[in-house]
């Protein structure tokens, strides 16, 4: 009988939770490492949507990325969303387990899988190598197989990843050529010098705020910029981290059933735009 235990130890054999910033709250956020996993959904946010779909499937544990208490926490009162969903979890036997900055820095990581995503072909390097060990880091620079141009190289990113209201946001000249592409999934504002300094043609990335962007745009011969949705960027990733925890468990005899959910839970629900600016 596969145990959560069981399961737990094979995910932070691959997202090791010491590779996690020392910010960061990852691991298993509720659960008995004795009960019995036989299904596994994974999901970016630990919201109300994703605990509905895990019922409804009857999932024994949740894998997200993003982790439910980030910050220290005094009550789990099913006053809170969090509180209730905690609530939730644990009335049905349903487990949660997260890995952030752990599996961002994974090799493979979260990165990889939106490079994928998008088009890049080929090896991979991390864009800000781990101290530790440079062959895991922060974001993935690559390259596309033939150049494109960047309104083409935007289309197809949009094409793969899944859809969201705000869809992609292009920065720079859309008939520059593009072939070498830096991406990050999830927050990127920190990593834009790091891409600038690259050389890439293009940084992939999401939550780019107004003055970071724009004093980057401002600056002559830097790459172009393509804001996604953060969940759009990182969804990705659940697809590689389901197979991984699958074939990681059955080398060991042990079979789970995994699903990746396809709920949207990015915040963002529909964009509204000016007639007269079109
Ligand atoms: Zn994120």
């Amino acid at each position: 009988m596969p145990t959560l235990a069981d399961v737990v130890r094979e995910l932070e054999s691959t997202y090791d939770p010491r590779w996690a910033e020392s910010w960061d709250a990852v691991g298993l956020v509720c659960g008995d490492p004795s009960s019995e996993v036989r299904r596994v959904l994974f999901a970016v946010d630990p919201v109300a949507a994703v605990a509905d779909e895990a019922l409804h499937w009857g999932a024994d544990l949740i894998v997200t990325h993003h982790p439910l208490y980030l910050r220290g926490t005094t009550s789990v009162a099913a006053t809170t969303f969090k509180g209730r969903l905690v609530h939730t979890l644990i009335k049905n036997d349903v487990g949660l387990f997260t890995a952030h900055t752990n599996a961002d820095v994974a090799d493979p990581g979260v990165s990889d899988a939106l490079a994928h995503a998008v088009g890049l072909t080929g090896p991979l390097t991390p864009l800000l190598p781990s101290a530790d060990d440079p062959r895991r880091g922060l974001g993935r620079v690559g390259s596309l197989p033939a150049p494109l141009s960047l309104r083409e190289f935007a289309r197809q990113a949009a094409r793969g990843l899944p859809g969201t209201a705000g869809g992609l946001r292009v920065a720079g000249d859309l008939d520059r050529e593009v072939r070498r592409v830096a991406v990050s999934g999830g927050s990127g504002d920190s990593l834009l010098g790091t891409a600038r300094a690259a050389g890439v043609d293009v940084f992939l990335t999401a939550d780019l705020r107004h003055h970071p962007a724009s004093e980057f745009m401002e600056a002559p011969d830097g790459p172009a910029l393509i804001d996604a949705a953060h969940w759009a960027t990182e969804w990705p990733w659940l697809t590689e981290a389901a197979r991984r925890l699958a074939s990681g468990l059955a080398g060991k005899g042990i079979t789970v059933e995994t699903r990746v959910s396809e709920t949207v839970t990015d915040a963002w629900k529909t964009t509204a735009e000016c007639e007269d600016l079109k």
